[in-house]
């Protein structure tokens, strides 16, 4: 069986786990945190960077540091992970949901303006498959509006926007490390990237149980106490002993994964130009990572049978995201504006292929070779 993903490790993590299980201090902001963090402040770059015990977390940190309170309204596709929405909803806010591009899958930033109202606090970008949304245009209608701007860059490290990191451009990014993703702190974990240095100081006090901690370490104050709301929001120093690991090969697994995505690019293009799939966009303004190696199909129907042909045949496909504003929570917390014309219909037509760091060319040529059998083979050759 090929799976759709294998967490990746280097070589070098089991070494740094030890390393840190026999130092004496294992709970969070130790060795490895630090130089983990240090890496991201001087190579995104950025002005401060916190490891979390996932992107969630930072998520949910993000929603404290912009004071998100009842009533609330936060923009951002419904075609997300429910962690997106659910960081905001957790403080009160109201999500509301508008449609995405059918060329990247991320928020379409035309129909943003039109989901401001007086209640509006924050936009909530996604880039989805570590390709960006389209930041320029984003950021101006933040100013115009005087909204905060949070990257939901959960799959977007070692991506760039117009040269930039994704994740340092708006007001507060984050990533996450959990092992579905392209680096991971050894199973579950996240970063909050902080671009305005208004939030420094009190993030530091949020992931510190609400108390100013971090000051008393700094010798800053004698004693330390509770001082605002918080909560635990660290990263185990075996977390980021793994990450490490992963952080010094940080080139090396971009460039595998990104020769892995260019091969199925290849391999397929020849049924996108009878018309069979559809490959992804990656706009010239964006430089990808490689998270996700998607192709588009026809509908619901084609998609759940290709999925389950791979599957026969050894290969573990997956599909993305229920969009949320169709879940139960979703019609709860949130409402879509404007027309869902690409959400729903463009969500049930993706399907992901195999792709991680360590994935063998032998095993991408068998899973081009597949999907090309199913459409050329099958009785499912009805064009898109
Ligand atoms: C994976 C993911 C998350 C959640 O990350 P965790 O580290 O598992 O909390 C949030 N948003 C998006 C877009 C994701 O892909």
């Amino acid at each position: 069986m090929i799976p759709f993903n294998r967490p990746t490790y280097t070589g070098n993590e089991d070494k740094y786990v030890l390393e840190a299980m026999r130092s004496s201090k294992i709970s969070g902001d130790g060795e490895f945190a630090k130089r983990c963090q240090r890496w991201f402040e001087e190579n995104l770059p950025c002005k401060k960077a916190f490891l979390t015990p996932s992107c969630t977390h930072a998520l949910e940190m993000a929603a404290m540091l912009i004071d998100i309170k009842e009533e609330d309204e936060v923009i951002m596709p419904s075609f997300t992970f429910t962690s997106t929405a659910n960081a905001f909803a957790l403080r009160g806010a109201k999500i509301v949901f508008v449609d995405i591009r059918p060329d990247t899958m991320n928020i379409d930033e035309t129909k943003i303006e039109q989901a401001i109202t007086e209640k509006t606090k924050a936009i909530v970008v996604v880039h989805y498959a570590g390709v960006a949304c389209e930041m320029d245009t984003i950021m101006d209608i933040a100013n115009k509006y005087n909204l905060f701007v949070i990257e939901d860059a959960a799959q977007g490290m070692m991506s760039k926007y117009k040269g930039k990191s994704l994740g340092t451009i708006g007001h507060l990014g984050t990533y996450s490390f959990h092992e579905t993703k392209n680096y991971t702190s050894g199973g579950e974990g996240g970063l909050l990237i902080i671009n305005d240095e208004r939030f420094i100081e009190r993030a530091e006090i949020i992931r510190e149980k609400g108390t100013n901690r971090s000051k008393f370490f700094r010798g800053m104050v004698d004693k330390y106490t509770w001082v605002d709301i918080g909560s635990s929001y660290l990263m185990n120093e075996l977390s980021a002993a793994y990450l490490w690991g992963n952080l010094e090969k940080s080139v090396e697994i971009n460039q595998y994964r990104l020769r892995i995505w260019e091969t199925y690019y290849k391999g397929l293009k020849e049924l996108e130009d009878k018309g069979y799939i559809q490959l992804p966009t990656i706009p010239k303004d964006c430089q990808h990572n490689a998270h996700i190696f998607y192709i588009k199909v026809k509908d619901l129907q084609e998609r759940t049978a290709l999925i389950d042909f791979l599957k026969q045949n050894g290969i573990m496909a997956a599909f993305h995201y229920i969009p949320l504003h169709s879940s139960p929570a979703g019609k709860k917390f949130g409402r879509f504006v404007g027309e869902d014309i690409y959400t729903t219909k463009e969500s049930e037509r993706l399907v992901r292929l195999p792709i991680f760091y360590g994935i063998k060319d032998e095993e991408v040529e068998k899973v081009i070779k597949y999907v090309k059998k199913f459409f050329q083979e099958g009785k499912n050759n009805e064009l898109i």
